[in-house]
This record gives C-alpha cells, sequence and structure tokens, in this order.
C-alpha cells in the first residue's frame, strides 16, 4: 500500500555513519526509510579514522568496503612505544590471516565512510535522506511515531511505524524515549592536532596507528592518514586547557615528539571532552537508539564508530525480519540484547583500559606493562587472542551467537 505524505516505515534521525549505514541496509531490503539531518551538509570534521577488520567485512554487503580500502591507509601492526627510546611492542595483524579477509586496521577518515554511504543511498528508491531538518520532538502511540522537525522556520510533521534515534551524543530520540547516558566522564581534556609532517621518516619502524609514552611521563598518539598525521596530545593538569591550545603550546608538544628547526604546519586542532556512557536499553517501545545516541566511549583504541556500524547492522536485520518477514516487535528486544552488552563489555570496558594504560605516569609500572605487551607480542598464538579482542572480533561474535 503506497504510505501517505511525509510518512515512512522507518524515520532515521541523523545522517552521521550510523544512520546512513542503517538507511542503506533498510533501502536495500525494500523498506520504505526517510533520514532527517539537522545540519545542511555531511560533517567532514576530524572525527573517527580507524576501521577494525569486521567493520570492513560488514560493509562488504553494502559493496563499500573496496572504496574505503582504496582512500585509507592499511595499516598491518600497531605499536606500544617508549619515546625517544623507539622500545616498542608491535603487534602483527598477519596472526588474524587465518579469520579474516582484512587482517589490518583500516586509517581512513569517518567523513570518506559517510560520503560513500550517502552516495549509495541517493541510488536507493526507497530512501530519502532530508538535510536541514532537525527533529525538535518524537512522540509514539500503539500504532506509530510522530516526529516535529524544524525546516526554514516551520515545523513539519512526520510519521512512521518507528523511529531510529542515530543523532549523536545529544540525541533528541534518546530524550524523548526517556532514556540517557550513564557512567562517566574522564577528568581532563584530550586535544587532537594533525599535521603533514612525515613522522614515519624520523621515528624508526613508527606503526600506521602508534601510542606512545614520553619519558617526561606525558604520553601521546600517532595515527596516521593518507595525507597527514593526527597526533592525540594529552594535555598536562597544572595549565588551563585554552594556553594548552594556543599555536605555540601545540607547537611545544610536536617539538617534543620530534624536534626540527622550522616550525611545524598545523592543520586542524580540535579539543574534546571524553566520556564512558550507555543508556540502560537500546529500545522504548517504538523509538530505539543506535551508535552515539546509544553508548559513548574513549577513543582510545578506536572503536566508537566500529560499534556503531555494528549497530546498524544487527538492528538492520531486526527491523527486515519484522517489516519484511512478519516478526513480532520482539526483534527490537533482541537488538538490545545483542547489542548493548557488546556495547558495554568490549567497547566501553576495553577503550577504558586502553586509555588508562596510555595514561599511567608511573615509571615502574609502565615497565611492567612494556614487558608484559613484549611478551604477548613474543608469543604469536597469545597475540592473535589480544588481537581478536582489540580488533573487535570477540564482541562481534559474542554478539553473533546471542539469539
Ligand atoms: C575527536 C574524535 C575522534 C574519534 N576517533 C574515533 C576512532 O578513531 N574510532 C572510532 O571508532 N570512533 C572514533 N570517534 C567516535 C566517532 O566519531 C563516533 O562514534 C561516530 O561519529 C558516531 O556516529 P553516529 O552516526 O552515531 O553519530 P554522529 O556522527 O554524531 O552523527 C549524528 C548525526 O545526527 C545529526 N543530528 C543530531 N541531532 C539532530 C537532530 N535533532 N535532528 C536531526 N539530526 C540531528 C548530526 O548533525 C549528525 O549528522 C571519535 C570521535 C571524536 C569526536
Amino acid at each position: 500500500m503506497p504510505l501517505l505524505p511525509n510518512s515512512a516505515e522507518v524515520i532515521i534521525v541523523g545522517a552521521g555513519p550510523v544512520g546512513l549505514t542503517l538507511a542503506n541496509l533498510l533501502g536495500e531490503a525494500g523498506i520504505d526509510t526517510l533520514v532527517l539531518e539537522a545540519e545542511t551538509d555531511q560533517a567532514t570534521d576530524l572525527r573517527a579514522s580507524t576501521f577494525h577488520p569486521p567493520t570492513l567485512e560488514m560493509l562488504e554487503r553494502l559493496g563499500l568496503t573496496q572504496s574505503l580500502i582504496d582512500q585509507g591507509m592499511v595499516c598491518p601492526t600497531w605499536q606500544l612505544r617508549w619515546h625517544p627510546s623507539g622500545e616498542r611492542a608491535v603487534f602483527d595483524m598477519s596472526v588474524l590471516a587465518d579469520e579474516t579477509r582484512y587482517p589490518f586496521r583500516l586509517q581512513c577518515e569517518q567523513w570518506k565512510l559517510s560520503k560513500l554511504l550517502l552516495a549509495q543511498a541517493h541510488t536507493r528508491r526507497n530512501v530519502q535522506i532530508k538535510f536541514d531538518y532537525r527533529v525538535a520532538g518524537v512522540t509514539q502511540s500503539d500504532n506509530g511515531v510522530s516526529v516535529d522537525a524544524e525546516h526554514n522556520g516551520n515545523v513539519e510533521q512526520f510519521r512512521a511505524k518507528y523511529v531510529v534515534g542515530c543523532d549523536g551524543v545529544r540525541s533528541v530520540v534518546r530524550k524523548a524515549a526517556g532514556l540517557s547516558l550513564t557512567g562517566k566522564t574522564y577528568p581532563g581534556t584530550t586535544i587532537i592536532a594533525t599535521t603533514p609532517f612525515p613522522f614515519h621518516e624520523h621515528l624508526e619502524e613508527i606503526s600506521v596507528v602508534s601510542y606512545c609514552w614520553h619519558e617526561n611521563g606525558g604520553h601521546f598518539s600517532l595515527l596516521r592518514v593518507p595525507s597527514q598525521w593526527r597526533t592525540g596530545i594529552f594535555p598536562r593538569d597544572d595549565m588551563p586547557l585554552e594556553d594548552q591550545l594556543t599555536p605555540a603550546s601545540i607547537e611545544e608538544k610536536l617539538q617534543e615528539i620530534v624536534a626540527k628547526p622550522e616550525p611545524y604546519e598545523v592543520r586542524e586542532k580540535r579539543a574534546y571532552t571524553v566520556h564512558m556512557r550507555i543508556v540502560p536499553t537500546y529500545r522504548n517501545s517504538r523509538m530505539v537508539v543506535a551508535g552515539d545516541a546509544a553508548h559513548i566511549n574513549s577513543p582510545s583504541g578506536g572503536m566508537g564508530l566500529n560499534g556503531g556500524v555494528h549497530d546498524a547492522f544487527c538492528l538492520a536485520d531486526c527491523l527486515i525480519a519484522m517489516l519484511k518477514q512478519g516478526a513480532s516487535d520482539a526483534q527490537l528486544d533482541l537488538y538490545d540484547r545483542k547489542r548493548r552488552p557488546i556495547a558495554y563489555d568490549e567497547i566501553l570496558l576495553q577503550s577504558d583500559k586502553t586509555r588508562a594504560r596510555m595514561n599511567e605516569k608511573d615509571p615502574k609500572r609502565r615497565r611492567e606493562i612494556m614487558d608484559e605487551m613484549k611478551a604477548i607480542t613474543a608469543d604469536r598464538a597469545r597475540m592473535k587472542a589480544h588481537l581478536m579482542k582489540s580488533s573487535m572480533f570477540e564482541g562481534v561474535r559474542r554478539s553473533a551467537a546471542i539469539t
């Protein structure tokens, strides 16, 4: 039966990577889907840059994996490193070759995935995307949901059977569903600065993804993408944040990594607060949340975006079973059961652990950790076990086994 104007089977709020992944999967299955996005265009700011192998496998279903690989940098190893000595524990992802077609991390800016997803969504007959529609209110009844969106100073109303909040950390859908992100906010702020300076030509055998302890007690991360390095700088406790964001202060931090006579070219800088938070349930009747709307975590280990994309694949299968195969809406409880515990155990706790390891300042404890990591990397079976977890296979497989 044709749908009424301004209606769809599923409304997705937010055209970020999670919303657009879900929209494409639903559209592919022939489900009428409307995406409402507050901004006038896609974001291209500095956000996630790491794709783990299970995510690359999932994106094969949309035929996007190879295009993403072509636009990114394959990262066959990652390392924990002591600076400036260069002592390191190197995790070689080739040990995963019998588990996956992608035994590597892919370093590629998040916006490149978003652009691929948007281009694909535009080709789908069942998917409509409306930019510049800021959702202001969502209500539900026994029969469906009603979504109010502001556009050009007016409020337009849309109806659907279900609404999915892929509207990020300040999710309006989450609030309308009466859910809150509970957990903690980490003290302090993290700064990211990007530079085209070729660190790889100056730091011996640095990996494309490297987590570094500085012998002065501080730490930093170096993550390479095709045209530049992203430096994660962890600020000092004894200086106001605004002072640490000045060009002079960032220059000083970069000079501590590789000293050079000329100043660094810094293309972009960003300071952000890091949280570890999750909703108590992923659904309230016809309202569902996914991605950052449902869980947020430390970026250490690069799991947030990946976990959101995994949510989208799982939720798509549940909605397809309901809307195309006659399954009951208990499928949405299944989505909650399959994703929420995994997000907590395998994403929030795991990235909390990675963050704590990098924050370690005690030289004795650092030595113990480095020795332990080197012992793991010297033993291929132990290294594989470690990588199965840090590359998100364990979580994805645990989730798949939940029925
Ligand atoms: C600096 C930084 C580094 C990161 N690094 C990594 C990393 O290396 N690896 C990793 O996996 N993750 C990383 N993350 C996390 C990652 O960026 C997020 O997990 C990811 O963007 C979540 O995608 P999303 O689609 O759920 O939400 P978002 O990308 O936030 O998209 C939400 C969308 O909803 C729209 N929206 C919001 N409110 C409304 C409304 N009321 N109406 C309509 N639309 C609305 C927004 O405009 C936006 O387009 C990082 C994040 C930051 C900030």
